[in-house]
């Protein structure tokens, strides 16, 4: 017996009230484009759940997409049956006879959110399992810890039979919760940092510093593949890189050596700031950790954050880097990140850099100098390309909508 559905639970978008209709949308969303290369899938939902219908497509393949999408707390394999008795029987014949074998146990979870069915949930536990320990030889019941447990749900529409649930992803549908700008570095932080923002509903779209001829094409590349990494959770994401090479060489000139790297901060965040604004982002996140480097103590941040007022989310500030690392493999861009290559920070880092920056010392340096004009270049000339994931570089993800 083949399973025709996939069965999706919504987790913690059913706590959403009012705004569900959008955070359902978005998860449609997600599925429809993590689910593109199978395109007979249909895809229905509902107020408490939603059901891709499978139409011959491979279940296992679309199992393993549907781990990897925010909003999804758990989903089950099933099979829609008519509210019949004698279609139910069969059903669940088939489908647990599929499964069995020589010794395994079962037991029944009908659940009823539906009252108007024939039989209520001691009738379906007595009549279909007195159908199956018929029918199937060798089968036993064990109500404590089954091998197979058959949960029979009836509804309005129809019923639906289970018998294994998959854990989700969790967190919240990507874009539910608005669009933030990513500061995209090539090192291992700042990837994972866009991954938790984007389970937590963030649309993202990735900002990275280029400073060429100091870093190369090659430390280019790395964000690019990245970005695809990123990719694969939404089917696209736009990266802006932002030429950097000049304001760098300015502030070498212009600023003492050791707030050379506060100054630098700043004004990653000013531009960042602007791209925000023109792409109508509502916030910043990036990769930092308390304590981590120079520029990661709190003085630092203080000194650095005071270019803006914009929300600057930093999903790993709590966070250990050993737990980092375990999460950048987790999510497979590590090996994306251990490859060597030139950071613009670390090119131009002072040998010394400022651990506790003043604010009114990076002031009054910075107030020898007008950046703003160079700041409105930088913006102007970037370059924005969509980067999609590595196996979909191809289809045409505009087509599904
Ligand atoms: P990462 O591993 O993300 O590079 P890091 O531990 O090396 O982080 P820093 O170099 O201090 O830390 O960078 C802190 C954060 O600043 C990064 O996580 C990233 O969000 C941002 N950042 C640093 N360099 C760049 C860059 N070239 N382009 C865009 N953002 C950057
Ligand atoms: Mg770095």
């Amino acid at each position: 017996m083949k399973y025709d559905r996939i069965l999706i639970r919504y987790g913690e978008i059913s706590t959403k009230g009012r705004n569900r209709n959008k955070f359902i949308d978005k998860l449609r969303k997600s599925v429809r484009l993590a689910l593109a290369p199978f395109p007979n899938i249909k895809v229905e939902s509902s107020r408490d759940r939603m059901y891709v219908l499978l139409n011959g497509e491979n279940g296992i393949d679309i199992i393993e997409k549907l781990k990897n999408i925010f909003g999804i707390q758990s989903f089950s394999p099933a099979i829609k049956v008519d509210r019949n008795v004698e279609a139910l029987k069969q059903a669940s014949f088939e489908l647990v006879n599929s499964l069995f074998k020589e010794g395994q146990t079962f037991k029944i979870t009908p659940k009823r959110s539906d009252k108007t069915f024939e039989l209520n949930t001691e009738g379906i536990n007595h009549t279909i399992g007195g159908h199956l320990l018929e029918n199937i030889p060798g089968l036993k019941v064990d109500v404590r810890n089954p091998d197979i447990n058959l949960r029979i749900e009836v509804r309005k529409e129809a019923i639906y039979l289970s018998c294994e649930t998959i854990q989700g992803a969790g967190g919240l549908p990507v874009g539910s919760s608005g669009k933030a700008m990513l500061m995209l570095s090539g090192g291992i932080d700042s990837p994972v940092a866009g991954y938790l923002a984007m389970k937590r509903g963030l649309e993202i779209e990735a900002v990275h510093f280029f400073s060429p001829p100091f870093t190369s094409e090659r430390s280019k590349e790395k964000v690019i593949d990245l970005s695809k990494k990123l990719a694969e959770i939404y089917g696209s994401i736009k990266l802006h890189i932002v030429p950097f090479t000049d304001i760098q060489q300015t502030i070498r000139e212009q600023i003492p050596e050791n707030y050379s790297m506060t100054t630098t901060r700043r004004m990653m965040l000013r531009i960042t700031d602007e791209i925000r604004k023109r792409q109508e982002g509502l916030a910043i996140v990036n990769g930092e950790s308390l304590g981590q480097v120079a520029s990661q103590t709190l003085e630092s941040m203080f000194a650095i954050n005071e270019v803006t007022n914009t929300p600057i989310l930093r999903p790993l500030i709590t966070m250990d880097k050993t737990d980092i690392i375990k999460l950048a493999q987790e999510i497979d861009t590590l090996e994306i990140s251990n490859r060597p290559f030139e950071d613009c920070c670390t090119i131009f880092v002072p040998s010394s850099p400022k651990t506790k920056p003043k604010r009114e010392k990076v002031q009054h340096y910075e107030s020898y100098f007008d950046f703003e004009p160079m700041i409105q270049v930088a913006v102007q000339e970037v370059e924005t390309i969509v980067v999609k994931p590595v196996d979909e570089e191809q289809s045409n993800f505009d087509s599904l909508f």
